[in-house]
């Protein structure tokens, strides 16, 4: 069995007189509406929402069962403003989460009428699952308007779709598979008009009590100047009956072809059509839509990014080892060792495990040379390159014949050298 634990909160913020949001916690079922209509039509719609959607989905708690509870709380909110020229005009909004059977497993069923919101937080991935009904949504859908430009168009309170403008009404339906650790949060926009993603994001990922995050989110959204009614519930998944440890092994095995998809591919985005014989969208693993990281569970994902960790960190230092050897064992000098003068592979005195090795040795010695080249051999004289040692040390010989009157050269010929691991003398 999976198992859920929820908190809500709800306010009417800093600016209305009265709260015209109404929410529900009836588990499985959670759902949040947001009315409105003058005279107080606006909560009245979405108290009949909510009533009607909580008993219809009783009778029939499935993903069809729920789709049709919307349905019906639609024509409810119609009639009433039908009947009563008062209420002519009312809606609401209807957003919905619900954990119903799906063969011998489960699934959560979110379901949308309008621009209130269902957020799935995911390995700290915070994802809209829903799409708002409104006109800027619609338009940046479009690609007429950009996501900054709908933030502060003065239509954005326009809604395309909700529930009570007419008998009949679109369902959008988006199946998810609940995992172990997940949290979803359903919300009016009374919140997330006036708090940033980034910043819900944050909240939810702090954990702890879902009536505690519910609050502090509303607290927050009034802080920022609560200009609207704000109602948030949390849901926690707490427990999947093992289906993250079996996605992963499955997932280990071969790719699932039969996983329920974050975002049904429906045509008009998932769209669920009333009287549709088979209501529930399933995609081809080919037409599965947007975030695909959010449908995929969680344990794959933390190991491939532990994975990921670690072979950068590798990389890193092998990159770091490759350059000190590089640095340490790319210059050559001129020492001694003994009374001889060596040509040394490596840094005077070594870095690191990288000790210098004998690289040619001359033939000359310290007796023959001034005690001023001496002092400067015993620090080691460093040189770029091998031939470049090998013209100093012939610099040196010169300077010892020349001292001995003589002008012959004792650098003997480059010998093939077997390089020893060997320190200067100091
Ligand atoms: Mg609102």
């Amino acid at each position: 069995m999976t198992r859920l634990r929820a908190g809500a909160a709800t306010d009417a913020g800093m600016v209305r007189a009265q709260n015209e949001d109404n929410l529900l916690m009836a588990e499985p079922l959670f759902a949040v509406a947001d009315g409105m209509g003058g005279h107080a039509a606006g909560e009245v719609a979405s108290e009949t929402a909510i009533e009607t959607l909580r008993v219809a989905f009783g009778r029939n708690p499935s993903l069809d069962g729920l789709v049709e509870a919307i349905q019906e709380a639609n024509r409810r909110v119609w009639q009433l403003g039908q009947e009563d020229p008062a209420r002519r005009g009312m809606g609401t909004t209807l957003t919905a989460a619900a954990l119903v059977p799906d063969g011998d497993d489960e699934t959560l069923a979110i379901a949308n009428v309008g621009d209130s919101r269902v957020y799935l937080l995911r390995d700290g991935d915070l994802s809209q699952v829903t799409d708002d009904h409104s006109l800027v949504e619609e338009l940046v859908r479009r690609g007429q308007l950009s996501a900054e430009e709908a933030l502060v168009h003065p239509q954005k309170h326009v809604v395309t779709r909700v529930l009570g403008m007419g008998p009949d009404v679109e369902v959008d339906m988006f199946p998810v598979t609940p995992y172990r650790r997940d949290r979803v949060l359903l919300a009016s926009d009374g919140l997330f008009n006036e708090v940033t993603d980034d910043e819900i994001a944050a909240v939810l990922r702090r954990g702890g009590d879902p009536e505690a995050v519910a609050r502090e989110l509303v607290e927050r959204a009034k802080t920022a100047g609560g200009s609207d009614n704000i109602t948030v519930v949390v849901v926690d998944v707490v427990d999947d009956d093992g289906r993250s440890e079996q996605a992963s092994a499955a997932l280990s095995a071969e790719p699932r072809t039969s996983s329920v998809p974050l975002r049904p591919s429906a045509p008009e985005g998932g769209a669920v059509e009333r009287d549709d014989p088979s209501p529930r969208p399933v995609a081809a693993p080919a037409a599965a839509p947007a975030r695909p990281t959010s449908a995929e569970p969680s344990h794959r994902r933390i190991t491939a990014r532990v994975v990921g960790f670690l072979l950068v960190f590798l990389l890193l230092l092998g990159g770091a080892v490759a350059a000190i050897a590089a640095y340490a064992r790319g210059s050559y000098f001129v020492g001694v060792q003994g009374q001889q003068v060596v040509i040394f592979k490596g840094h005077p005195g070594g870095l690191l495990w990288f000790h210098p090795t004998v690289e040619q040795r001359t033939g000359l010695t310290t007796a023959d040379m001034p005690e001023s080249s001496v002092m400067d051999l015993n620090d080691g004289h460093v040189e770029p390159s091998v031939s470049a040692a090998r013209r100093f040390v012939d610099h040196l010989a010169e300077e010892a014949a020349a001292a001995r009157g003589a002008t012959t050269t004792t650098t003997a010929p480059p010998p093939a050298t077997t390089p020893t691991t060997a320190a200067p003398a100091p």
